[in-house]
Order: C-alpha cells, then structure tokens, then sequence
C-alpha cells in the first residue's frame, strides 16, 4: 500500500501495473474497457482494479494488493467472498451438469424459499434484476392493458428501455440524464417524478389516471445514494395505485434478503402487486426472480398470455449458490449486518466531521451511503447538490489504504457478514486520511 498519494490520473495509473495493463488490453475490443460502465472508475479517475480473487471481506486485485471490500459484488454478496458452503453449492451442482433446458428441482426449492420470505405468492426465475423489472412491467401493462408507467427521478431498475429516464447508478454516477437508443415510443409512457412527493403522484394520476399501469419504485432508493422513503410513501403510493387501478410494482432487487430476512417487506409491509428481486437471492451467481399476487402472476405465459421466457433461467448452479446463501442468511446474519453497517457508518461520519467536511449520512435498513453536501437528501436533484471532488479525493485515499469503496458518490456501500475486526481496523486506520484528502480537495 502507498502512503503517499495525490489527487490526479496520472499517479494511479502507474500504481496498480497489472490492472493499468490489463485495462489497456480490455479497452482494445470492449467499449471503455469494461462490461459495466461504474466499474471503469470515470467518475473518480485512476485505473479500475482488476480482482483475481476475493476470500471473506477481502479482494485481491491483479498486482497483489489486498482491499477490505465494501461494494460486495454491488451487494449479492452477504456473507462475503468464496463462503465455503455456497462454494460448495455451486460445484456439487456443476458435477452435475451446467443446464439442462427443463425444470429442475432447484428452482423448486429456490421459489419456495422466496414465497416463504416475502410476500409474494407466485414467483418467475430469471437471469438479471433488468429482467425482472423489464418482465414485471410488461406484465404489468399486459394485465391491467394499459400503458403508462410512473418511475421516480434517480432510481434504478436495471437498463430496461423505458425504465432508463431519469435513471440513477451509472447514469447518475456519469451524469446522464438518459441514454441515446431509447425511442420516443419506448420512453413516451414513462413518466418521470421526484422521489418521496406523494403530491406528483397524485397529480400523475389525476391527469392520467386510465392510462396508468403501474407505478414501479425501489423499496428503498439505493441508486442515488441511499435515500429512504419518507414515511407512508411506500403505502400511499400502493393506495393511490389502487384507487385508480393500476398496480405498484416494489423493485427489491437491492434491498431484497440484504436488509432483513424478508428485505424491505421485513422492515414496512406494503401492499404492493408484484416485487422484483436479484443480487442476494442469486448468491454471486446470475439470478433474479418477479413475483406477486396469484391472480397476477396467472397471466404469464404459459398459464396467461404475457409472454416471458429464457433459455438458462432457473440455471441449476445459480439456484444453488442463491439456495445456499439464503439458507444461510438467519435472522442472526442481519443482526450482525446492521451492527456492522453501523459501526462503518458511525467511523466514516464522525472521520469526516473531525476533518470538517460537510456530509449526511444517508440509511436505510443495513444500506448507508454518504452525501458530501451540506443540506438534508430526500430525492435526486438533493443528492446531485453533492461535491463529487470530495468524494473523489476521499475514495482514492481508501482505495491507497486498501478499502475498497463504490467507486462513485451515488451508489450505496455494501458489507457483509466476513467484515472482522481485522478488516475493520484497516478501514479505521484509512478514514481519518481519506476525510483530510476529502477537506483539502
Ligand atoms: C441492481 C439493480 C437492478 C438491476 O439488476 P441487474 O442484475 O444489474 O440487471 C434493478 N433494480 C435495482 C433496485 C437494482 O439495485
């Protein structure tokens, strides 16, 4: 680890070699060298770390170094890297073929435990959160037959196409306020409010009451940062769906297993139609699930006529590492998930206040991030009042000190249950730069 350490491209580059090398190849014949855009570190310079391995709460990237990880996959990864018993999971099932192309007992047992969970009562296997908000909204539109689609500014459902306006994660993180690809005809119905404003709501659904199908949110928000729902948002948001007959689509792709047994449902019930889920519930592997109300999920092909399919949905190895990761997942796993994101949270906040920089910190359940502004965040245009140069210097000085962070202002930190004391040192030792680098920037 390097001691020394200054703001700018340059000096990261010629400190991690491997990664810098490897980046140099990737940027060759993948777009910005990346398969995802957040992991090219544009938001905060330098060379992105290429990981060759993870154990526990700690990465390895390609030059040797180790980090204390706090983006956990981008959160599938509860209990850490390698835990031996998913590991375990995943080869036994491998052992014994990869897919198969017909249902499997698996996901048998994979939806039962979801069922179980939460409060859906049927459920779909797919392949990635995308997939499910995409499939859920269709079959949103397909059951009640209308159109509309209201989202809320700086939340993020995965890259479906009318679901990427105002979009936050690595829209947010690039400032992007939507993409070029999208067509008037597939964003046209969407319609784009403030987070955490029941009074748009109802004005949306006063102007356009019949032609709306669903309302589609995030548990939590966790793409712009963490901003939790105000209290009743989550509730009124179902009520006024329902007064005027659409549904309320709750995306739990983040929150989901992460911040109780039951995700956000564990924490607020609410009467919602349909949930999507992902990240935990695929235990590193790629896997999501939607799900909801029997009557609604009825429609869905081939019990219904909204059509839905994929050729390794429900995939043998992905339902057993997500199997074997939520048998794992007790109520004690929370506990020490909240008292760990606690702790973390408590450090980083009080670091930055004794160097003076301005911040909230920002909680929902388990889920925390940092806005470094001054003023109070309850929606997205709040989040972007931020100072992204603090957060900058600030990610970069943890990155030097071995904490591996989000590498952008506006994505949530993730621990997991391999967090030790060991690794929370580390992290304490790293802040108190990291606040003073955030200061001088
Ligand atoms: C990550 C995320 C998605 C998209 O999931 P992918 O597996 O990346 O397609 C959707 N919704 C929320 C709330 C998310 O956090």
């Amino acid at each position: 680890m390097t001691d020394s350490y200054s703001v700018g491209l340059g000096p990261y580059a010629a400190d991690a070699p491997a990664s810098q090398a490897l980046f140099d190849r990737a940027q060759a014949i993948v777009p910005g060298g990346v398969n995802s855009p957040v992991r090219a570190f544009r938001a905060v310079g330098g060379t992105p770390r290429f990981m060759v391995g993870g154990e526990g709460c700690w990465l390895t990237d390609a030059d040797g170094r180790r980090y204390v990880d706090l983006v956990c996959s981008w959160g599938p990864l509860i209990l850490g890297h390698a835990h031996p018993e998913v590991i375990d999971a995943i080869t036994s099932a491998a052992a014994h073929g990869t897919s198969f192309g017909t249902p499997t007992p698996g996901e048998v047992v994979l939806g039962e435990e979801i069922v179980a969970r939460t409060p859906v009562e049927q459920v779909r296997l797919v392949n990635s959160g995308t997939e499910a908000t995409m499939s859920a909204l269709r079959l949103a539109r397909g059951y009640t037959g209308r159109a509309k689609v209201i989202k809320f500014a700086g939340c993020y459902h995965g890259h479906v196409d009318a679901l990427l306006a105002a979009a936050g994660s690595g829209l947010a993180t690039l400032a992007l306020p939507d993409t070029p690809g999208v067509t008037g005809a597939a964003a046209g119905d969407t319609i784009v409010l403030p987070y955490n404003d029941i009074a748009a709501v109802e004005a949306a659904f006063a102007e356009h009451g019949p032609s709306i199908a669903a309302v589609i949110t995030e548990a939590a928000a966790g793409n712009m940062g963490v901003v939790a729902p105000k209290d009743g948002f989550n509730g009124k948001l179902a009520e006024l769906a329902h007064r005027h007959g659409a549904l309320l689509i709750v995306d739990e792709v983040m929150t989901g297993f992460r911040v109780s047994r039951s995700g956000w449902a564990g924490l607020e019930p609410v009467d919602a139609d349909l949930w999507t889920f992902g990240k935990v519930m695929g235990g590193g592997m790629p896997a999501a699930a939607f799900g909801g109300r029997a009557s609604i999920m009825a429609a869905l092909a081939p019990a219904g006529p909204v059509y839905q399919a994929g050729t390794l949905s429900g995939n043998p190895l992905a339902c057993a590492a997500g199997l074997a990761t939520l048998r794992l997942a007790t109520t004690e796993v929370y506990t020490r998930l909240d008292a760990t994101a606690a702790t973390i949270s408590k450090l980083a906040s009080e670091a930055l206040a004794a160097a003076g920089v301005p911040h909230v910190l920002s909680t929902a359940g388990s889920m925390f991030s940092i806005f470094f502004t001054a003023s109070p965040v309850s929606n997205y245009d709040e989040a972007r009042t931020q100072d992204v140069q603090a957060f900058k210097a600030f990610f970069h000085e943890m990155l030097s000190r071995g904490v591996y962070l989000p590498p952008s202002a506006y994505e949530a930190w993730f621990v997991s249950t391999a967090i030790d004391d060991d690794a929370l040192a580390v992290i304490q030792a790293a802040l108190p730069h990291a606040a003073r680098a955030a200061a001088a920037s």
